[in-house]
């Protein structure tokens, strides 16, 4: 069986049912995996790459991207099928290696090699959608502790995603403008929330976080997705995550968290009008309870004008101190 898509009746959600999913290799879950597929001398245990930093081979790798041998979407399964393509970034050969004590350098060639693999899939296969993400932690559902994001493209968008989009579409419809800009706008007007704001880049604690220092990095570009993002904002994306991880270790005891990169459309000729890609970083230190299965409604048990604050002195120590060194501060 393959995967496909099954919706929930009730609340219309879609869901993917993945079962090749559950064969997949952990060195996290079971007592550690002797073998990591993703160290150099193991390149054989990954699909063939798709990209390599890199491109000549005279040179040891930094940065690799390959086919999941276990993607959550195959397309094999009972219509609706679940159709798309699942790659892993592997981001560094180091096994021990870190975003929070990667160099800026490192982080720009990651991010440089993820949309290279935007604007190659967007090219020839025209998805719905391209998700990149990145899992912290066993509790952020990460199987391999090798440093590693994930690139899934969606032939479908599913609901969720569409209601965001329709959200900021609308918006920009309303006030010609658009919903970022004037997020940004209120955000530097308050100033309590902001955690950085300076070289091209806003980071902030979201007035409406769902989780305790829930964190946007939102960089001053013109793109919808990371397939069409400037040069100038890579780098400037580069330059605060690692200083924004480390801080976030820092504070809350190094959690698992999920980073997600927010785009527009894949493909569309506007999306760029009325969305801003940017990066939202979700700490794991709370638990989806029974309300929020209820009713959508999550529970932030603690205020970003109190978070941001915290997160923000961190950041500066870790901009000031940039290493994986840095000894968790008390919270
Ligand atoms: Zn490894």
């Amino acid at each position: 069986m393959g995967a496909e898509y099954r919706i929930d009746p009730e609340t219309g959600e879609w869901r993917i049912v993945a079962p090749e999913r559950a064969g997949r290799p952990s060195d996290i879950a079971g007592g550690g995996e002797a073998q990591c597929p993703f160290d150099p001398g193991h390149e054989h245990m990954t699909m063939p790459e798709v990209l390599r930093v890199p491109a000549g081979r005279s040179e040891p790798w930094r940065v690799r991207v390959v086919p999941n041998r276990y993607p959550i979407l195959d397309g094999g399964g009972e219509w609706p099928a679940a159709t798309g393509l699942h790659e892993v970034v592997i981001e560094s050969p180091r096994h021990d290696g870190d975003l929070r004590s990667a160099t800026p350098g490192a982080v720009l060639e990651v991010l440089t090699a993820m949309r290279d693999r935007c604007r190659t899939i967007r090219r020839e296969r025209r998805p719905a959608a391209i998700v990149v993400f990145r899992n912290h932690g066993a509790a952020a559902g990460t199987s391999l502790r090798h440093p590693h994001s994930q690139i899934i493209a969606l032939d479908q968008a599913p609901p969720g995603l569409a209601g965001r989009w329709e959200r900021a579409r609308e918006f920009h419809e309303r006030t010609g403008r658009r919903l970022h800009d004037d997020e940004a706008a209120r955000e530097r007007s308050d100033q309590v929330r902001v955690v950085h704001d300076a070289g091209g880049i806003l980071v902030y604690q979201p007035r409406a976080a769902a989780v305790s220092h829930e964190t946007v990095l939102l960089p001053d570009d013109e793109a919808a997705g990371l397939a069409d993002a400037s040069d100038e904002a890579l780098k400037t994306m580069a330059g605060s995550l690692p200083a924004v991880a480390s801080a976030l270790a820092a504070v809350r005891d190094d959690p698992a968290y999920n980073l997600v990169v927010h785009a527009g459309p894949a493909t569309g000729p506007d999306a760029a009008r009325w969305y801003r890609w940017h990066i939202g970083l979700y700490p794991r230190v709370s638990r989806r309870a029974g309300l929020e299965i209820a009713t959508g409604l999550g529970v932030n048990p603690t205020v970003p004008e109190k978070t941001a604050p915290i997160l923000r002195a961190a950041f500066r120590s870790a901009v000031r101190e940039p290493s994986s060194s840095a000894p968790p501060a008390p919270r």
